[in-house]
């Protein structure tokens, strides 16, 4: 069997239309959806996100506001940025971009991020929220990797899921979706024993785990909709996934490729986030 390739490029594309689309109608009342970002030193990979979240931002009408402090910033002077953010009425979403200096507190900053401009979906009220299934914003990763989902037409409703990563930012919110959407939902990690034996019965097998081709394609199901959210560097250097794409997508029944597949829909789903922020904060 050879896979179908979910292309978030493409399918990342067609959202960020969207999103314009709805920033042009916003823009016809008046207003423009605004988005704060944070970004504490100089950390490569987070630059290079910050810039492409800023070139996305601009093409589709929403204004960016880019803060970056040196690494030298106290604690105290970050959380009164976010609380002036708070404030700000052009800033309809914000976030700070993580990984942050060791002096800094990440879960004291992400606390502090009103929870109606939080368009990452990290605060404690939005996480919740999405645990009850009354879900807000929801992070951008998961929500991107569920958007591909629908657009792989798969039945979620009883399906067998399983998830390798248990973190905050991508695999709980990814199980509580999953779980939400009514699939069965195992959530493997670094104890977890046997993870192929887990892995061989996923009809949805979704990776965030951070570990270049870690998954075998002897552990994917045949036919299963492969979702691959790492983002890791080979033995040469070349950007690679979670999954041994090669063989994977000999088994798989359709997968993301790295790069080109969770990656970009991470961003427009962070636009429509910063859109809806304004619709609710806007009215
Ligand atoms: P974390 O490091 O926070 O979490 C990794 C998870 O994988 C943990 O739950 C860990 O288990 C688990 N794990 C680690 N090793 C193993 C193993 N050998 N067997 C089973 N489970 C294991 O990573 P993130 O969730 O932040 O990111 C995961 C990957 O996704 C990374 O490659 C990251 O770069 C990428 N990423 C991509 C994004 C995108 O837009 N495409 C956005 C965000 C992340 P334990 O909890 O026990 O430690």
């Amino acid at each position: 069997m050879t896979a179908v390739i979910l292309d978030g490029n493409a399918l990342s594309l067609r959202l960020r239309e969207g999103v314009a689309a709805e920033a042009a109608e916003l823009a016809a009342r008046g207003i423009t959806p605004g988005l704060a970002v944070v970004l504490v030193g100089e950390d490569p990979a987070s630059q290079i996100y910050v810039r492409n979240k800023h070139k996305a931002a601009q093409k589709c009408g929403v204004a960016t506001f880019d803060h970056k402090p040196g690494s030298d910033i106290s604690e105290d002077a970050l959380l009164n940025l976010v609380r002036e953010l708070n404030d700000d009425d052009k800033i309809d979403g914000m976030l700070v971009q993580l990984p942050l200096p060791d002096h800094i507190d990440p879960e004291k900053i992400l606390d502090a991020i009103d929870p109606a401009k939080d368009v990452d979906g990290f605060h404690p009220d939005n996480i919740g929220r999405l645990a009850q299934n009354r879900a807000r914003f929801v992070a951008a990763t998961p929500k991107g990797c569920m958007t591909l989902l629908a657009e792989a037409g798969r039945d979620l409703s009883g399906a067998t899921a399983v998830i390798v990563g248990r973190s905050n930012i991508v695999g709980k919110p990814m199980s509580m979706l999953l779980t939400n959407a009514n699939a069965t939902v195992t959530v493997c990690h670094s104890r977890t024993r046997d993870l192929p034996a887990i892995t061989r019965h996923a009809d949805i097998l979704v990776a965030a785990i951070g570990r270049a081709k870690m998954i075998k394609g002897s552990w994917i199901k045949p036919g299963a909709t492969v979702i691959d959210v790492g983002m890791n560097r080979d033995e040469n250097g070349k950007l690679c996934g979670d999954v041994d794409y090669a063989q994977a997508s000999e088994v798989a029944g359709a997968i993301t490729p790295v790069p080109g597949g969770v990656g970009p829909m991470t961003i427009a789903s962070l636009l429509q986030n910063t859109v809806l922020a304004a619709r609710l904060r806007r009215g």
